[in-house]
C-alpha cells in the first residue's frame, strides 16, 4: 500500500518595502500568478511530490509601503481560495511563499496579519512552512503561525531557490508525517535587538560570514533539522524589525540550545559589523573620484537604492554632479544612472534623438532637497526594450547660455531617466542606450553594494551615504516604533538568555 501524497496549499505576497520612502507600491508593481500551474511554474527546481493547490502569488521589486486596498484584495482572494480548497479536502501543508519585509499602509506586521487570516481558513492542524529572505522579519505572530521557518544563508542571495527547495522539502515530509499521526516539530525563536543595513551584513565579509558558516554544524546535531539567522529589515519602523534566530527539529532541548547558541554568537559580534566598502558623504566620494586615476570610478548613491525600496528619483547626487566644475568643463566625464522620471522621459522621446530641450529632472516621488534639477539637455539615445519601459540618455549642456539651446556645448555629464523604477546592475542595461559601464571617468549609480557586473567594471568604488528612503545612516531616519534598546540606536543591549527563547510545536495543536 502506498501512502497518499500530502496535500499542500501555496500562496504569498513577496515584497521588501521601506516605510521611509514616499513611494507607494501598488498592483502595477507586482507580477501576479494565480492557480496551481502558474505558481508551480515559478520554481526552477523539481518540487517535492505532493498534491499542490496554488492560489495566488504576487511578487514585486523592492518599493514603498503597499497600498492597503491592493493588499486587502489579495488577502481576501487567498483566504477565499484556501477555504474553497479545504472544502474539497483538508490541507496537510501550506507553503507561505514570502520575502518577509512587506510593509502595508497602517499595518505593523503585514506577514503576521496575512498568515493569521490564512490560518483562519486552513485550520490549526495544517503544517505551515515558510522560506524567506534573510532581510525579512520574524514577529512572534509569524513564528506562532508557522511550524517551519527558514531563510537564505547568503547575501548576495545566491541560495534563494535552494532555500525554497529546502523549505518545501521539509514541509512535504512534515505535512505527511503529521497527517499520519506523527508529532509536529519543536521550534524556538530568539530575537537579537540589532538592526543593520544589508551593506554591513554581507556574508562575503566578517562577521556575517562566520556567523552563517556555523549553521551547517548546528543543523547536523541530533534532533535539529534547520537553523536560520534573519538580519531583519532596517528601513521599516516597526516593532518586529530586528535580527532573529529560529531553529526547528524533533528534540525540544537541542532545538532551543541551537537557537540560543547562534543568538549568543550574533550578540558577541554586535559591535563588529562594518560597511562592505569605504564610505563617505557624496561630496567626499566625488572629490575622491575626480582626483583618482582609477577609471572608471564608481559611486553608489546608496540612500536611494531602489533595490532596497528607495524612490529612485532623489537628486542629491545629480545636482552635485551637474555643479562640479571638472564635469561642467568636460575635463571629467560622468554618468548618473538612473532616475525614474516618466515626464522627462516622455519629453525626451518627443524631442527625439539629437533633440535639445530644457527639463527638470527627478524629485517627483521623493521631493526632498535639492528637488527637481533644471537642466538643458541633448537627447543622446532612446530605448524602450527593457524592464524600465521608456529610457533616455541625456547629455547635459552648459546651461549658462539659458535660452540659447542651439549653441550650448555639452558638459561631461550624461544622465539616464526612465519611465519605471529600475536598477542598472547588468551590462545589457547600459548597452541598450549605447552606453558602457566603463565608458566614463565617474559612474554614479543608485545601488547598495555593487552587483557582479558593476563590481568587475569599477576600477575603484565608494559607497556614498546619501540621504533617502533607504539611508544607510540609520540614525538619520528617525525610527520611533522599533524596540529599544537596539543597536546601533543604543550603545549596548543585554545578552540573550534562556528567558528570551520563545518555543512552540511538538504537540498536536
Ligand atoms: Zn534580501
Amino acid at each position: 500500500m502506498t501512502t497518499p501524497l500530502p496535500r499542500i496549499g501555496i500562496a504569498g505576497i513577496a515584497i521588501e518595502s521601506s516605510t521611509f520612502t514616499p513611494y507607494r507600491s501598488g498592483e502595477k508593481d507586482f507580477e501576479v500568478r494565480r492557480g496551481t500551474a502558474e505558481i508551480l511554474d515559478r520554481y526552477p527546481f523539481d518540487v517535492p511530490a505532493a498534491e499542490y493547490v496554488g492560489v495566488l502569488h504576487a511578487r514585486a521589486l523592492p518599493g514603498g509601503q503597499l497600498d492597503r486596498e491592493a493588499y486587502e484584495g489579495w488577502k481576501a482572494e487567498i483566504v477565499a481560495g484556501l477555504r474553497a480548497a479545504v472544502e474539497d479536502a483538508p490541507l496537510d501543508g501550506f507553503f507561505f511563499d514570502i520575502h518577509g519585509a512587506m510593509s502595508v499602509v497602517d499595518l505593523d506586521d503585514a506577514e503576521g496579519d496575512l498568515i493569521t487570516a490564512i490560518r483562519s481558513a486552513i485550520g490549526a492542524q495544517t503544517v505551515v512552512g515558510t522560506a524567506m529572505d534573510l532581510h525579512g522579519n520574524v514577529s512572534e505572530t509569524l513564528f506562532e503561525a508557522c511550524d517551519l521557518l527558514t531563510c537564505y544563508r547568503h547575501a548576495p542571495h545566491i541560495d534563494a531557490w535552494e532555500t525554497r527547495e529546502r523549505g518545501m522539502r521539509d514541509l512535504a515530509e512534515t505535512a505527511a508525517r503529521v497527517r499520519d499521526g506523527g508529532p509536529r516539530p519543536h521550534k524556538a525563536l530568539v530575537h537579537v535587538p540589532i538592526l543593520l543595513p544589508g551593506e554591513k551584513t554581507s556574508t562575503r565579509i566578517e562577521p556575517a560570514k562566520s556567523l552563517y558558516a556555523r549553521i551547517p554544524e548546528l543543523t547536523e546535531r541530533d534532533g535539529v533539522t534547520d537553523v536560520s539567522y534573519w538580519i531583519g529589515f532596517a528601513w521599516a519602523d516597526q516593532p518586529r524589525c530586528k535580527a532573529a534566530i529560529v531553529a526547528f527539529g524533533d528534540a525540544a532541548e537541542a532545538v532551543e540550545a541551537a537557537a540560543l547558541e547562534l543568538a549568543t554568537a550574533v550578540w558577541e559580534k554586535r559591535h563588529e559589523f562594518e560597511f562592505v566598502a569605504p564610505t563617505g558623504t557624496f561630496e567626499q566620494c566625488l572629490d575622491q573620484a575626480v582626483a583618482s586615476t582609477a577609471r572608471p570610478f564608481w559611486i553608489s548613491d546608496s540612500g536611494d537604492n531602489p533595490g532596497a525600496g528607495g524612490a529612485d528619483d532623489t537628486t542629491y547626487a545629480l545636482a552635485r554632479l551637474a555643479a562640479r566644475e571638472e564635469i561642467r568643463s568636460g575635463a571629467v566625464s560622468a554618468l548618473m544612472v538612473s532616475l525614474v522620471d516618466p515626464a522627462t522621459t516622455d519629453a525626451a522621446w518627443e524631442a527625439g534623438a539629437g533633440g535639445r530641450l530644457e527639463v527638470e529632472v527627478g524629485a517627483r516621488i521623493d521631493t526632498r532637497e535639492p528637488g527637481p534639477v533644471p537642466l538643458a539637455v541633448e537627447v543622446a539615445a532612446l530605448d524602450e526594450s527593457g524592464p524600465t519601459g521608456r529610457a533616455a540618455a541625456l547629455r547635459v549642456l552648459a546651461a549658462d547660455t539659458s535660452g540659447d539651446l542651439a549653441s550650448a556645448r555639452p558638459t561631461g555629464l550624461t544622465v539616464v531617466v526612465t519611465g519605471r523604477r529600475s536598477q542598472w546592475a547588468r551590462h545589457e542595461m547600459f548597452e541598450r542606450l549605447g552606453l558602457s559601464m566603463t565608458g566614463f571617468d565617474v559612474v554614479t549609480v543608485k545601488m547598495g553594494y555593487l552587483e557582479p557586473d558593476q563590481y568587475e567594471a569599477a576600477a575603484d568604488w565608494l559607497l556614498a551615504l546619501t540621504p533617502g528612503g533607504v539611508d544607510q545612516d540609520l540614525l538619520r531616519l528617525g525610527h520611533s516604533c522599533i524596540d529599544r534598546p537596539m543597536i546601533p540606536f543604543d550603545a549596548e543591549i543585554p545578552a540573550p538568555g534562556a528567558g528570551d527563547v520563545f518555543t512552540g510545536g511538538g504537540s498536536p495543536r
